[in-house]
């Protein structure tokens, strides 16, 4: 059988890119290794994690908030098994979803590891020892990527474990300890904390998620502080020991003193490598680089040409939204479109509660850019709807040229800041100034006043209610 394209990784940069390609009248094929489609995103990513923050969130609300409003929860309880039994079906779900989706657009999907032999030939390794080949014009290699963990202390998935154990965890931990601050950890932090587990995080660098605008770095950090997560911040990792009962970190500080912290299991959370395991890249001409990143061209075409890459595999940000865009991106060119990614303008979020997202140059990196830029932010806390809700917590910031007002960037860290941070992007994508958006009406009362009052205070610091 001899396809237009064949996509090898069901992730939402696969299967998107399926989609897509399908759409445009390609004949398309789709593998991948795991029984279920949609990648790390559905099966053990965005999805599973998104369940267990919100369920968590509730139990927490219910414990902690609810009493303000007046509402009096008795025999409050934890089921466990039963938050992860929904976790279980809600991924379930999504990736039946998936499956529906390709038999809508009549792509064939195919089960099992998908290796190269030479260009155009892919074998097909089905788990039960069968095997099938199918060849293709061209391919997408959307293979993602897998849990990094430290050359001292392997992932041996019983004590030190990654994201994809720690969303099945048997029980809650009483005592969980995370080595990095990054997403994963403060996401997964969060759900722990909330349920009761001691949770302490040790990071390298001195911020949490050091990535983002500095200045919300600093509110997530007191904000986990709130809910009883301890960090040990610029502490480096010297060995973790897994004999007894207990795993025990040792991390050592800038002034050489060391910390030992015990925990139930040890989460690594220091980020994911690309995962090209056995795909026969040394049959065809396409390179990584040191990290083992797959190379790509400005069209996201691969050393080798009919090959492209997409998605975490070709590094970047690892986010599924990223990975989609490069999917929809290859498909189109493929069909001879001139499709176009504005990389600066994918926002990011992080779901802790409050959320945090943002989009476009934090302020340190136009501040060691040497452009000038105007900085205009408003709090939550003068915000009627943010006080009705009892969701005072937070801030918007928002970065403009101070020449033209151009928006550079969009920082927010507050309820409903996942959601909101699309008015940023469209007002980027659309490059806006930061007066366009303050003389836009903002219904009221809303969060989204936050954002219509920084762009004010940005363009002549005149915010109305502050
Ligand atoms: P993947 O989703 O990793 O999919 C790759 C697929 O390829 C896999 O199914 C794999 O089995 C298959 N495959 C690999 N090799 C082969 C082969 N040789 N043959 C056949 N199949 C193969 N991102 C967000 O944007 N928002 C979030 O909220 C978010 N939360 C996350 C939470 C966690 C805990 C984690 C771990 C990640 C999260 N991410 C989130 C990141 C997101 O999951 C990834 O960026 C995204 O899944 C990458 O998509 P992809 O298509 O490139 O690869
Ligand atoms: P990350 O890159 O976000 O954070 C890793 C952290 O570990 C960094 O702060 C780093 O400084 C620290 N670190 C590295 N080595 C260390 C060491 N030896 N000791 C102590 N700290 C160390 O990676 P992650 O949290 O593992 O997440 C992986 C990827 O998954 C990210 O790229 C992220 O984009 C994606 N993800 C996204 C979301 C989301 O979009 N909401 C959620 C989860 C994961």
């Amino acid at each position: 059988m001899k396809y237009d394209i064949a996509i090898i990784g069901s992730g939402p940069g696969g299967y998107v890119a399926a989609i897509r390609c399908a759409q445009l009248k390609m004949k398309t094929a789709l593998i991948e290794k795991y029984s279920t489609l949609g990648g790390t995103c559905l099966n053990v990513g965005c999805i599973p994690s998104k369940a267990l923050l919100d369920s968590s969130e509730h139990f927490h609300a219910a414990s902690h908030s609810f009493a303000e409003h007046g509402i009096g929860v008795q025999g409050l309880k934890l089921d466990w098994d039963k938050m992860r039994a929904r976790k279980d079906k809600v991924v379930l779900d999504t990736c039946k979803g998936v499956e529906y989706l390709m038999k809508k657009n009549k792509i064939d999907v195919f089960n099992g590891h998908a290796t190269f032999q030479g260009a155009e030939t892919i074998r097909i390794n089905t788990t039960g020892g069968g095997h099938s080949e199918i060849s293709a014009r061209n391919v997408i290699i959307a293979t993602g990527s897998k849990p990094a963990d430290l050359p001292f202390a392997k992932i041996d998935k019983q004590k030190i474990i990654s994201s994809t154990e720690a969303l099945s965890l048997r029980s809650v931990p009483k005592e969980l300890v995370i080595v990095g601050a990054g997403v994963i950890g403060c996401e997964m932090g969060s759900v722990f904390a909330r349920l009761g587990t001691r949770v302490r995080i040790i990071e390298y660098l001195t911020t949490v998620i050091p990535t983002m605008d500095g200045a919300l770095g600093k509110e997530l950090q007191k904000s986990l502080k709130n809910l009883g997560v301890e960090f040990y911040l610029g502490h480096k990792v010297k060995s973790v020991d897994t004999k007894g009962k207990k795993v025990t970190v040792i991390a050592e500080n800038s002034a050489g003193e060391e910390a030992a912290i015990p925990g139930d299991y040890c989460l690594m959370a220091v980020g994911r490598k690309p995962y090209t395991e056995n795909l026969g890249l040394d049959s065809v001409k396409v390179t990584t680089d040191a990290r083992g990143f797959i190379q790509v061209n400005e069209n996201l075409e691969s050393g080798h040409p009919g090959i492209y890459a997409i998605g975490d595999v070709i590094g970047g940000a690892m986010l599924a939204h990223k990975s989609e865009e490069e999917g929809v991106f290859v498909a189109e060119r493929l069909a001879g479109q001139k499709p176009h990614i504005n990389y600066r303008a994918i926002p990011w979020v992080v779901y802790t509660w409050p959320e945090v997202a943002g989009v476009g140059y934090s302020e340190e990196e136009l501040k060691s850019s040497g452009r000038g830029y105007k900085v205009g932010s408003f709090p939550y806390r003068a915000l009627g709807r943010a006080r009705a809700a009892q969701e005072t917590e937070g801030l918007i910031k928002v970065l403009a040229d101070k020449e033209t007002d151009e928006i550079l960037g969009v920082h927010m860290f507050g309820a409903r800041a996942a959601d909101m941070i699309a008015e940023a992007v469209v007002a980027m994508e659309f490059r806006a100034s930061a007066e366009d958006i303050a003389r836009i009406s903002h219904a009221h009362p809303t969060f989204t006043e936050a954002m219509k009052e920084a762009c004010l205070a940005a363009t002549e610091n005149r915010a109305l209610h502050m």
